[in-house]
């Protein structure tokens, strides 16, 4: 059984939330990797300009001081998206990750975006899996020694939640390989619901949706990468997953994908249950929380970790005014909330997914950290 090493909201003087950050890795046992002069990738979600749930910069600062003084060689990473947005490209995403605080300033060490300038700066790491035969893993990730992945933990519209395995699996992949994790994926447009809002046509990246004759939002599959973003700008459900096994199938790979970054070097994982969006930090905004802010959680297994903060949601009361419109504060306690609001979803097909192939466990035991 995976420990998950556990430390909530609560500070007193003396003892600030960076503080207690350090504790609760040290006590998870990060001081057992050998980070002297190592390449380590602090994996991590720098947040679309105009989102605010993103992890603050001041823990991966505190997390950085700490790895700085093992002697590692640390660097603040993530992988370009498939997304028209501020984070496509290397130069953008470093401009929008020194605008969200993660700037030399604020965190003493350099931004790398791993698939460099055009997102296509890869290496290929060999797996022999189920769904992929290999994984696209954007270089500066592939070729590091150490991965710590820093996961803000909340929803997401096409998985369910988005935590560890999101994060080191799709976060790290190359535009290459994100394409690969979308392709089960493409949607169906609901023509009797299109409003001809012309949202999806804005936000399509790939070009792949125009308004027809009709007025209507029609896709050509021929272009469509499967990314969802149409799916999640549309105000009206008119865009919609095709719901199959696609999701699935989706979850699954980002399992062989976060299987590839961690395989065969030392890794590391801590996930930040606060500011639980509904949806992912890739849109340049966000909905209000749909829990109180729990605390922090830190393990060695990214899938004991993705489980245990799963659970802490679920245990959780939501929040008023909220996506899930509850009447009263701490309703839906023990309610599986990601169900709610993304109902098509399976996450934990993923995890046990990610379980057969090797990845970690199901089962942990929770140790608080005070
Ligand atoms: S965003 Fe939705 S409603 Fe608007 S054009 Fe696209 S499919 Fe139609
Ligand atoms: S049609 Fe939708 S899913 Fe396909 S590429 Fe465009 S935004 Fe992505």
């Amino acid at each position: 059984m995976s420990k998950v090493y556990f430390t909530d909201m609560r500070t007193k003087p003396g003892r600030s939330l960076p503080d207690k950050l350090e504790l609760l890795v040290k006590r998870a046992g990060i001081e057992t990797i050998d980070f002297k002069d190592k390449f380590t990738a602090v994996k991590i979600h720098f947040g679309e300009p105009g989102n605010l749930a993103y992890i603050r910069a001041n823990y991966a600062a505190r997390l950085v001081q700490f790895l700085l003084a093992k002697q590692a060689k640390p660097f603040l990473t993530d992988a370009n998206t498939l997304y028209l947005g501020r984070r496509s490209n290397a130069l953008d995403h470093i401009t929008s990750a020194f605008e969200n605080g993660f700037n030399p300033l604020a965190v003493p060490c350099p931004v790398i975006i791993a698939d460099g300038l055009k997102a296509i700066d890869f290496a290929e790491i060999p797996l022999g899996l189920k769904h992929c035969k290999t994984a696209k893993i954007g270089a500066a990730i592939a070729e590091s020694d150490i991965v710590v992945s820093m996961n803000h933990f909340k929803g997401h519209e096409q998985t369910g939640f988005g935590g560890a395995l999101k994060n080191i699996g799709m976060g790290s992949a190359s535009r290459q390989g994100k394409l690969e994790l979308h392709s089960s994926s493409q949607p169906i447009i609901d023509a009797a619901e299109c409003t001809s809002c012309g949202q999806c046509v804005k936000y399509c990246a790939s070009k792949a949706i125009h308004l027809n004759a009709d007025k209507k939002a029609e896709i050509d599959y021929k272009k469509c990468v499967g990314c969802g973003q149409c799916v999640a700008v549309c105000q009206f459900e008119a865009a919609q997953p095709v719901w199959d096994n696609s999701t699935d199938v989706m979850n699954y790979k980002i399992a062989e994908y976060a299987l590839a970054v961690v395989k065969d070097k030392p890794h590391f994982h801590v996930s930040f249950i606060m500011d639980v969006s509904p949806n992912c930090d890739c849109w340049a905004c966000n909905d209000a929380a749909i829990v109180p802010n729990i605390g922090i959680a830190a393990s060695f297994d990214p899938v004991a970790l993705d489980k245990a903060c799963a659970d802490m949601v679920t245990n959780a009361g939501a929040n008023l005014n909220t996506v899930l419109n509850v009447k009263k504060q701490g309703e839906l306690q023990n309610i599986e909330k990601f169900k709610l609001i993304h109902p098509n979803t399976d996450w934990l097909a993923g995890l046990k997914y990610a379980q057969e192939i090797g990845l970690g466990e199901l089962n942990y035991e929770l140790v608080k950290v005070e």
